[in-house]
């Protein structure tokens, strides 16, 4: 499997216009736009532009429609609920994030629910929007409208989604602590990449419809193991991650009765529900500057640790997708030629030609 090397630039500008070309206004598509583009920038290619044939799949099936708005129901500070109602995930959560942001700014926290929003991508993304706003967050969100792909310590059979979690910790005058991971070993994007560039998974990150270890990932993904039983992803950590993995999907959607793992998948779409509370640290320690050395202090002392590999430096959470940034900012967006082909047909419903771009 080749690669083409694709500049930012250029990939914001496309996925904007093929955004606007399905319906969503520019706002929308920007915001998008941007979502998707600094996952791939950030290595996350599972969460990038990667993600729109599925986005425009689930909007040609008239699933995931531009005219879908999000909506506030409850907003009782310090609580913000919010019905997704199946709107397009990224600018909806993101707005969600910045309402509750000037709620915790104001009250010093806020407790949002943001309920069946459309696939809303990195979460880590909304932990820097928070960061940026100068407050402390945490985020929980479970994954329905799919079959469940996650398998239950000691478990055959998947019972969870890759229910993401993650944590901001802004770090004043510097870059925030940024910790963000899927409650699996891996992504269930990632193991889309692993199938379209054609290469394994690193053992004992997947089983097979059998229970039996496998590195094909095609076992977790039912149209590349036609009429075989769908195989799992094994949770990050045995019982840790699996128990957290259940107490996301609780929080997240089960409490407040969102769209659950559980329920049997009919349509082309991916649901994510959203539990998060943003703390304004200030209210903890008013004095800036000496939040700024404690941190700063504790991480010196993380980083400077002597590591296994010399030529693999002791990083802190956050650290990766910096230092990713720049060098993809320089060198370019790698995409298979497959997620290169499935974007340039998703473009081109829309008269679009991605070739251009
Ligand atoms: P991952 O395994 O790459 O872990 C990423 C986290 O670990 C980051 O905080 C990173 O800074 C840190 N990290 C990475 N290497 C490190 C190192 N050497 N030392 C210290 N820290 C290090 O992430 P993942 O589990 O593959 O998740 C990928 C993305 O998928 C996340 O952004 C997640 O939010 C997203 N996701 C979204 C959904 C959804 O439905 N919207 C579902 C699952 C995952």
């Amino acid at each position: 499997m080749t690669y083409r090397l694709h500049r930012h630039e250029a990939l914001r500008a496309l996925t904007r216009e093929m955004i606007v070309k399905a319906g969503w206004t520019e706002d929308e598509a920007a915001e998008t736009a941007h979502h998707l583009v600094l996952a791939n920038l950030s290595g996350h290619d599972s969460h990038g532009v990667g993600m729109l044939p599925l986005y425009f799949n689930s909007l040609t099936d008239g699933n995931l429609k531009p005219s879908s708005k999000a909506k506030v129901r409850v907003e009782a500070a310090p609580f913000l609920i919010v019905d997704g109602n199946v709107a397009l995930g990224q600018p909806t959560a993101s707005d969600a994030v910045r309402h509750a942001a000037t709620m915790a700014q104001s009250g010093g926290v806020a407790i949002l629910n943001l309920l069946d929003a459309h696939h809303i991508g990195r979460i880590g993304h909304y932990a820097e929007i928070a960061a940026e706003a100068g407050l402390i967050s945490f985020f929980w969100v479970n994954v329905a409208g799919r079959p469940p792909i996650v398998a239950p310590f000691g478990a055959k059979q998947a019972r969870f989604g890759t229910n993401p979690h993650a944590i901001g910790i802004p770090v004043p005058d510097n870059e925030p602590i940024i910790l963000d991971f899927a409650t699996s070993r891996m992504a269930h994007g990632k193991a889309r990449v692993a199938l379209n560039k054609g290469v394994p998974v690193p053992p004992g990150f997947i089983i097979d419809g059998e229970g039996r270890p496998t590195t094909d990932p095609a076992h977790v993904f039912q149209h590349a193991i036609p009429g075989q039983p769908l195989g799992a992803l094994l949770p990050f950590g045995d019982h840790k991650g699996a128990g957290l993995s259940l107490i996301v999907e609780l929080l997240s959607a089960g409490l407040m009765g969102a769209a659950r793992i559980d329920e049997k998948p009919q349509k082309t779409w991916v649901i994510n529900s959203l539990f998060g509370v943003l703390i304004d640290p200030a209210r903890l320690e008013p004095d800036a500057g000496l939040r700024k050395s404690r941190i700063e202090s504790y991480l010196a002392f993380v980083r400077a640790a002597k590591p296994q590999d010399p030529a693999d430096p002791v990083l802190a959470p956050g650290d990766k997708e910096r230092a990713t940034r720049i060098e993809r900012a320089k060198t370019g967006i790698p995409l298979d030629d497959e997620t290169w082909a499935q974007i340039v047909a998703a473009a081109a419903r829309f008269g679009i030609d991605a070739e251009r771009f």
